[in-house]
Parts: structure tokens; sequence; C-alpha cells
């Protein structure tokens, strides 16, 4: 199996990205989703938030208030690691499940869609990892448009997370999503040449259907040197 890994920073276009992938049919596991999901009401992520952070982040309704969550970890970097400490082990494993359902739907090549591959020490697991940079004045005036946030508000996110040109030394692939649509369209194609080349023979094996055939050739191999050590007995 192949894991592709897609990362960049806020509003750098992963999400636009991603949804050229499922376009062509290429599955996507969404570490924004499984990150939502683990801080549902009642969850073993929900329980831990709550009891760090206070009922005061809590709707009427006991679901996490995200918003306001959001402002208090974006505005202060010891409780944002906080948080991040208390989730990441209910997002490995989130993230973990979707793989294996992928796996078992026999899917060969998948693409793991995580802001924070690096951050999390996920990108040993995926290769090619595909980094979608944008410069720094496109990126704000884009997260601005997109969340209606302020420019004050679009700085802090931006510059809670790693600097997109850390990021992009660490990729295989970088998407310059600077452009138009139609430009990261051309460099997408490229992209997508290279995530569905043929497998290489250690991808293979991770597959299911690798896994299948590795077994039944050691099977296989059993029987075989059975019926030779009872053929020498003769
Ligand atoms: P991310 O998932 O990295 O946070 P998005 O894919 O949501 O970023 O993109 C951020 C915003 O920029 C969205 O509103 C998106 O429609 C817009 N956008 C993305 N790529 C381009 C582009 N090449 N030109 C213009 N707008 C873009």
């Amino acid at each position: 199996m192949r894991i592709v890994g897609l990362t960049g920073g806020i509003a750098s276009g992963k999400s636009t990205v991603s949804n050229l992938f499922k376009a062509q049919g290429i599955p996507i596991v969404d570490a924004d989703i499984v990150a939502r999901d683990a801080l549902k009401k009642g969850t073993g992520g929900w329980k831990k938030v709550v009891k760090a952070f206070g009922n005061d982040i809590l709707q009427p309704d006991g679901e996490v208030d995200r918003p306001k969550l959001g402002r208090i970890v974006f505005s202060n970097p010891d409780k944002r690691q906080l948080l991040n400490r208390l989730l990441a082990p209910y997002i490995s494993s989130g993230i973990f499940k979707e793989i294996l359902k992928l796996w078992l739907k026999g899917h060969k090549v998948i693409v793991l869609d995580v802001p924070l591959l690096f951050e999390a020490k996920m990108d040993k697991w995926t290769k090619p990892i595909i980094v979608v940079w944008v410069d720094r004045e496109t990126q704000l005036k884009r997260l601005v448009s997109r969340d209606r946030i302020t420019d004050e508000e679009a700085d802090n996110k931006i510059n809670a997370q790693m600097a997109m040109d850390s990021k992009r030394s660490k990729a295989d692939i970088v998407i310059d999503n600077t452009g138009s649509l139609d430009d990261l369209n051309g460099q997408f194609q490229n992209a997508l040449n290279v995530v569905t080349r043929p497998l290489t023979w250690s991808e293979f094996i991770l597959s299911r259907q690798g896994a299948f055939s590795a077994f039944a050739f050691v099977v296989l191999g059993v029987f075989v040197a059975k019926r030779i050590s009872k053929c020498d007995g003769l």
C-alpha cells in the first residue's frame, strides 16, 4: 500500500488538492475530520479536554465550542501544546483505523491529509510527501477571505504553525499554489503521475493483495517443504 502524505500550512490549498485527488477516485484520510470526531461529546478526547480546559469551553448542548477553544489555543502556545498532547493519541488511533478500513477494502494508494504531518512525526509513514506551498501574503489573504477573520487573527493562526519554508524543504513534491487554480491543476497532474506510478515491491507487500500473496506463498512453501521431507524419508 502506498500512503501519500499531503500537508502544508493553513489556507495553503490542502483541501483544494485533496478534492482533486478525491475526484480521481483516490481515497483520502482527512486528519481534520478525525480530529473533529476525537472531540465529540462523550469520547475519551472530549473528557480529557474538558477536564483540562474546564466547562467554560462547552456549548449548552455539551459539545465543545470549537471557535472558543480555537481562540484560547491560538493565542497561547502552552495551551495549544496541551491540547495537541491530549488529543494526539486519539487522532493517531483514528487515522490508523481509517487506513485499516481502506486497506481491507483493497485500496493500493491512499492520501493522508494531515496539516501537522511533520509536527506529529507522521511523515515517516508516508511516501511521497506532498507539500502545498504558498507565499505568506497570499496565504494571509486567502485565510482572511475564507474564514472571515481579521488580519491579526489570521496572523496568529499562521504563526502558530511550523514555517511553510521548513515544510517545503522536507517535501518530495512541492505544489506551489501561489498562482491560479488552473496553474494548481497543472501541478496536480504532475503529482498525480508520481502518486499513481506502479507500486514498489515493499509497497505491494504492504497492500492487502500483497499480504495475501505473501501469506499464500509461505503456506505453499511449508507444504512443499513437508512433501519433500516426506519423500526424503521414503
Ligand atoms: P487549506 O485546506 O490548506 O486550509 P484551502 O484548500 O481551504 O486551504 O484553500 C484556502 C482558500 O483558498 C479556499 O477558500 C480556497 O478556495 C482558496 N484557494 C485555494 N487555491 C487557490 C488558488 N490557486 N487560487 C485562488 N484561491 C484558491
